[in-house]
């Protein structure tokens, strides 16, 4: 199956007419790409959702949309009336769970979903298998190891809404629909994600990717999989959108097990409405482990870690040291935190989970004006060191903005 992606955009299209935002701008400066309302071509004969000028869109693309005999919508329109090209069957939207066969060899299913709209399903002459879903949509009601079409899973292709809708995503990952072979692209993009860089970085942490408008992709090619980094670190200072980073890093994963590593602090009302913060920011498919005992956690297989965060580790380690104290840090202390650092690293280095962890950075500020203090802070330093040594991926996170330190 060959599919041109006639467009790529949210509905309104990117930049947004008239749009003030720095996201609008920046596109139409040309700094990337623009990019027209969402709309797929398949094999020259099936047109799923109509993009502005979509004769020209296709011509564009090298394509022609002559031999299309049916053209499908799959969300309410609004705006102005669209511009059906001369020649074009009249589009129609089937209702859920209907299905259709093409004069061409290829089967529709609608598929139902959780928002107004329909998805889609697309079964090529040869069995390969793509899914298209709307924009803001998720699938409604999936089942472990079946689908209601009863398509044998994971699909070839997925084209969803990954930024808008990360949790349609995992919930396609839960129930194995997406597998590690499924090419999961990016459509409807929208102006509030920064484009360029950001944009790809975002959609490679998702394990997706997205092309430009025009483009043609062959279903089942492959071999440019973006490959979702094992092991990332996420550094920054106090409030700088870090922890909020690393939680968006794994949002289009199902069962996420978040290991907060501050413990429970009994008693403690501020630490308690933050601890509340967080999970409620959450997905709820997502579990939390309140444990400092990480080197068990990466031995096991399992979905996805997210550790929050590695300060609140070397404050435990360096607790149970006894580390605070002088003659205690002089005598044994600074061994046994690096005995436990050491572990840690280790474990890390031969981890086979895909993991996510946060830290503090420090050292660039404030002198402390304690010797516990500045021993905390030369610690996590070494931390860092040698943690991000073994990450494939390493961020740092200023004002909420991600910069990649590697990877
Ligand atoms: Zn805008």
């Amino acid at each position: 199956m060959e599919l041109t992606l006639l467009g790529t955009g949210a509905p309104g299209g990117l930049p947004r007419p008239d749009c003030p935002c720095a996201v609008c701008a920046a596109v139409a400066r040309g700094r990337s790409h623009t990019r027209a309302a969402t709309a797929l071509l398949v094999d020259g004969t099936l047109l799923l959702d109509l993009t502005p000028g979509p004769a020209f869109a296709a011509a564009r693309a090298g394509k022609s949309l002559h031999g299309v005999r049916q053209v499908l919508l799959s969300h309410p329109h609004d705006g102005p009336a669209l511009e059906i090209p001369a020649g074009l069957p009249a589009p129609v939207r089937v209702s859920e769970r209907q299905e259709l066969a093409l004069i061409s060899g290829h089967r529709v299913r609608a598929v139902a979903l959780d928002s107004p709209g329909t998805g889609y399903q697309v079964t090529g002459p040869a069995g390969e298998c793509v899914l298209y879903l709307p924009p803001g949509a998720a699938p409604a009601g999936l089942e472990e190891g079946r689908d209601e079409a009863g398509t044998s899973y994971p699909y070839d292709m997925v084209l969803l809404d990954v930024l808008g809708r990360p949790d349609a995503l995992a919930k396609l990952r839960g129930v194995g629909s997406v597998g590690p072979a499924t090419d999961v692209l990016a459509v409807h993009i929208d102006h509030d994600v920064p484009s360029g860089p950001e944009l790809h970085r975002r959609l490679a942490a998702a394990g997706a990717h997205t092309e430009p408008d025009g483009t043609t992709l062959v279903v089942g090619d492959y071999a440019d999989l973006p490959e979702v980094p094992r092991r990332t670190l996420v550094l920054g200072g106090a409030r700088s959108g870090k922890s909020v980073e690393a939680e968006r890093r794994l949002e289009s994963f199902p069962g996420v097990v978040y290991v907060a590593t501050g413990g429970s602090r009994d008693g403690d009302a501020e630490w308690a409405a933050r601890v509340t913060a967080h999970k409620e920011r959450r997905p709820p498919s997502w579990r939390t482990q309140e444990t400092c005992d990480l080197v068990p956690l990466l031995e096991e297989s399992g979905p996805p870690l997210l550790v929050d965060c590695l300060a609140l580790w070397l404050t435990d380690a360096m607790d149970r040291a006894g580390a605070w104290d002088d003659d205690r840090w002089r005598i044994n202390g600074s061994r046994m935190v690096e005995e436990r650092v050491g572990q840690l690293v280790e474990a890390v280095r031969r981890t086979r989970r895909t993991v996510v962890a946060v830290s503090n950075e420090v050292g660039s500020g404030v002198v402390p004006g304690t010797s516990s203090g500045r021993r905390f802070r030369d610690e996590l330093g070494r931390l860092n060191t040698v943690f991000a040594a073994e990450c494939e991926h390493v961020l740092l996170v200023t004002a909420g903005i991600a910069q990649p330190l590697r990877g």
